[in-house]
């Protein structure tokens, strides 16, 4: 317990925690299960191109999110600019995407030669939503909207499409953060032309890297799989272009333990969200994300917002404290996609043109969560923040 501001490791006491506590971290399986699986895949001596697991995980990823195609891929920034591609957009189109997102949403539109057009989030949200698209539907080579469910919690959805289809936009999802989540009771994945997710390391579902695609579309899921490679398309279509997404039967075996864990992991997520939420609740100046109770969530990400006026200090000053203490929160996203290269150069327009997203890049953080952060390190943190916002004038003081 820290009694004076001195006993802070900023200031050069001693850290509260001895090692590193994470945010993006991996759910590992059993060591037993990985080995068991990998024995399988030598065995068979089949390594890639549409092996049974990959083939197992196609089926149970349908049956899960109850959608009618899965295609696998190498992670979900290929998934994207596959998708992009296979949905027919013209060749330079603007499709309209949050900015306060991860940077692959945007990047992959640009590997395919497709423009983003940076658009702002609702602030309690943090999504894209139908009131941050409207003002972009009528420009000059918009074709489509890449909307993106943040921290899981499922955007616009019902205001976006109505308002994209009268414009004649096409609408697809980033769902990198959704999986297993819902909206209006509805399992995301089924929404819109399709929707990708990721299973990279840090997302709740994880094959240490992977991606898929999900779409009820079977004509357009036919080009996704062509476009992935030869393997496991079912008809030989026409497509744009060929490229490489497939997916190997190592990251479907990881993927296949993966699920199998996934309702515990999430049960897990949760308990350690409502225990942040239990021990922060009536720190001046923090609010904590939340999550609309009749909807299912992965809890995969602990969001905080910092009120510098109410809290004291800002976000940048509590995340530095944190880290010196071993606690490393992160601050996604800072800054903007709109404000980092290559878009702050590519497109000067947008640098100046979203202050509810700059604002928020100014307040999110995320606390450490995931399988090696115990009941009793949130305890600490918690206590941390606590005592930091107790002492913010002082710890200020030094801090100048
Ligand atoms: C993780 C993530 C991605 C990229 O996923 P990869 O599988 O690593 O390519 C894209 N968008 C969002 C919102 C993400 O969080």
């Amino acid at each position: 317990m820290k009694k004076s501001v001195a006993d802070l490791a900023l200031f050069g006491a001693a850290q509260a925690f001895a090692s590193t506590l994470p945010v993006g971290q991996i759910n590992l399986p059993s060591q037993k299960d990985f080995v068991a699986a990998f024995e399988g895949i030598f065995s068979r001596r089949w390594y890639t191109n549409y092996g049974p697991l990959e083939q197992e995980l196609e089926a149970r990823l349908c049956e899960f999110l109850g959608v009618k195609n899965i295609i696998l891929m190498t992670n979900a920034t290929i998934g994207l600019a596959i998708a992009a591609l296979a949905l027919g957009l013209p060749k330079g189109g603007k499709v309209i995407v949050p900015s306060f997102t991860f940077a692959a949403s945007a990047e992959s539109l640009s590997w395919v030669g497709l423009q983003p057009l940076f658009c702002e989030v609702d602030p309690h949200t943090h999504s894209i939503s139908a009131k941050s698209i409207r003002p972009h539907l009528a420009k000059k080579g918009v074709c489509a909207v890449l909307g993106v469910h943040l921290w899981g919690r499922g955007c616009d959805i019902e205001n976006i499409e109505p308002l994209a289809a009268e414009h004649g936009l096409k609408v697809f999802y980033d769902s990198a953060h959704a999986i297993g989540c819902t909206y209006k009771g509805k399992t995301i994945g089924q929404f819109g032309a399709c929707e990708v997710f990721s299973m990279h390391a840090t997302k709740v579902l994880s094959a240490g890297e992977g991606g898929f695609v999900a779409t009820n579309d079977d004509e357009l899921a036919e080009i996704i799989r062509n476009m992935r490679s030869s393997y496991g398309h079912r008809k030989k279509v026409e497509i744009p272009v060929y490229c490489n997404g497939r997916f190997s039967e190592a990251q479907a075996a990881m993927a296949l333990m993966s699920l199998n864990d996934f309702e515990k992991n999430c049960q897990n997520n949760k308990r350690r969200y409502e225990l942040y939420k239990k021990l922060l609740a009536g720190v001046p100046g923090l609010d904590l994300y939340s999550f609309d109770k009749s909807e299912r969530q992965n809890y995969q990400y602990v969001v905080l917002e910092v009120d510098e006026a109410a809290f004291g200090l800002n976000r940048d000053q509590l995340v530095k404290l944190l880290a010196a203490e071993n606690v490393a929160a992160r601050k996604y996203f800072v800054p903007g996609i709109h404000r980092s290269i290559p878009y702050k150069e590519m497109y000067p327009e947008y640098v100046e043109a979203l202050p509810l997203t700059d604002e928020l890049c100014t307040r999110v953080m995320q606390v450490p969560s995931g399988q090696i952060v115990q009941d009793s390190d949130i305890q600490i943190i918690a206590e941390l923040i606590h005592f930091i916002q107790r002492n913010a004038s002082e710890i200020k003081k030094r801090l100048s």
